[in-house]
């Protein structure tokens, strides 16, 4: 767990650091109207817990609409 998240933010350092400054600009304004629940199941992410946040999986996609899904529906895949 964790490893992927780790390597994509080693690719966007490596290949897109100004993109990359661009694009948190634009995850920080959709942050503020983020779902709080999995796409797929619609379970409520705990935001008071979030070490169990860790195992979410976060999709951003190049508009910066972010997609959730936990982890019971990470691991079904
Ligand atoms: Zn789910």
């Amino acid at each position: 767990m964790g490893s992927l998240s780790r390597s994509i933010r080693r690719k966007q350092r490596l290949a897109e650091k100004k993109a990359a400054k661009k694009t948190l600009k634009k995850i920080t304004a959709a942050v503020d109207k983020m779902p709080d629940y999995c796409s797929q199941c619609a379970t409520t992410m705990d935001k008071t817990n979030m070490g169990d946040n860790m195992d979410w999986h976060i999709e951003i996609d190049k508009d910066a609409n972010i997609k959730l899904t936990c982890p019971k529906c990470r691991g079904e895949k």
